[in-house]
């Protein structure tokens, strides 16, 4: 097959970590006989240097023309102070609205060999904790309508939350099929005895949940849903919940998984298109110190062969790959056991090093 992909390495950790994935795309092209068009393009805190705005619209073209984009991370300090309406992340924001990115796929799972990382205590890591969330990306507060102002005197500021119910039904749909898929339960999230979005929004899931008897679901509140990922994360299944509060549970639950290096991502839209990234920052206390976990990453990568290319094989040799050099001891950073017993069983390996392991196990 043939496919163009455009590259956004954006911004602190994110050349690193996109280097060892490209690494990984040209292994799985040379083993599967693939052809990769690649079109690096700029986004973030290094295309507000160069353009002086996060994402130039020659760029937006590029990607929404493109059959994926694979994503770093963009923003950083040396950013903060630019205007609220151009700041890093900005670009982001207009690349997900501009490409339809509506439902952002983000999967939690402890790897046995990596219970030790996590935060929970053992009698919970027992558990099988393998679940997915289903995140509404481009509606909510974070695209209504934000504004400041004085009012008698006093300032205040609003941000506006809307939900149109196609917006609620179009990610009903994603997060029961992929639930069907699964065969595993799904539990939609809301803070519906409070808020009118989450009314409509547990209106219309119960209503679809009808069409998909076979499903198991559940509706529960976001602060319940918040307490239970830490206290019985392995109840969940698929969790869909929409923009703020997905953005809230999903960093939640990413880091029961061990660190938030190693959580991958996917945005898609209605096509077979796609945008990939890890779900971590910039990093920028670790930037440019080849300290990165780049497994978030690949790992992304292997998300694009699987959503937006349908090739299962290459997903799952690329996912083999990460867990056999987790198997065999090779630990980043932030997931080597700290005050741990047994260090000598794991070998501290660099952001570089470990791309070039889980490129070799491929
Ligand atoms: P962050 O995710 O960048 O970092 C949080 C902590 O996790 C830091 O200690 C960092 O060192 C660590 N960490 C993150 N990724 C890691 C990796 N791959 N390997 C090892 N450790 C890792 O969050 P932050 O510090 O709140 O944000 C930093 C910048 O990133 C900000 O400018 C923020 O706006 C931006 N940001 C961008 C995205 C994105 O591009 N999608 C997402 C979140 C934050």
């Amino acid at each position: 097959m043939e496919k163009n992909i455009v590259v956004i390495k954006g911004d602190g950790v994110g050349p690193e970590i996109v280097d060892k994935a490209i690494d990984v795309l040209n292994k799985i092209a040379e083993k599967y006989s693939h052809k990769f068009n690649l079109e690096y393009v700029d986004m973030g805190g290094c295309s507000i240097d160069k353009y002086g705005v996060p994402l130039t619209d020659e760029n937006l073209e590029k990607c929404i023309k493109s059959d994926s984009v694979l994503l770093g991370s963009v923003g950083g300090p040396k950013w903060d102070k630019v205007a609220p309406e151009n700041r890093p992340e900005r670009g982001l924001l207009k690349l997900r609205k501009e490409m339809k990115l509506y439902a952002n796929i983000r999967p939690i799972k402890i790897l046995k060999s990596l219970e030790y990382a996590s935060p929970l205590k053992e009698s919970i890591c027992k558990d099988v904790i393998d679940f997915v969330i289903v995140r509404e990306l481009t509606g909510g507060v974070y695209f209504g309508e934000h504004k400041f102002e004085v009012v008698n005197g006093v300032r205040q500021a609003t941000d506006l939350m809307v939900y149109k119910e196609d917006e609620i039904l179009r990610i009903g749909k994603v997060a029961f099929d992929l639930a069907r898929n699964l065969k595993k339960p799904l539990t939609s999230v809301d803070k519906a005895n409070v808020l009118h979005t989450s009314k409509l929004w547990r209106e219309i899931m119960n209503t679809l949940s009808k069409e998909y008897s076979d499903v198991q679901y559940n509706d529960m509140y976001v602060d319940n849903a918040a307490m239970q990922i830490t206290a019985n994360p392995s109840q969940f299944g698929v969790i869909v919940t929409e923009n703020m509060f997905g953005d809230i549970l999903s960093d939640e639950a990413s880091i029961i998984s061990g660190s938030i290096g190693m959580a991958p991502s996917a945005s898609l839209s209605d096509g077979s298109i796609g945008m990939y990234e890890p779900i971590h920052g910039s990093a920028p206390d670790i930037a440019g110190k080849d300290l990165a976990n780049p497994i978030g990453t690949i790992l992304s990568l292997a998300m694009m062969f699987r959503y937006s290319f349908g090739m299962f094989n290459e997903a799952e040799a690329i996912e083999d790959a990460v867990y056999k050099a987790i198997d065999e001891g090779y630990r980043t950073a932030d997931i080597m056991p700290k005050h741990n017993m047994m260090t000598y069983l794991y070998k501290q390996v660099r952001c570089s090093e470990m791309g070039d392991i889980i490129v070799s196990n491929i």
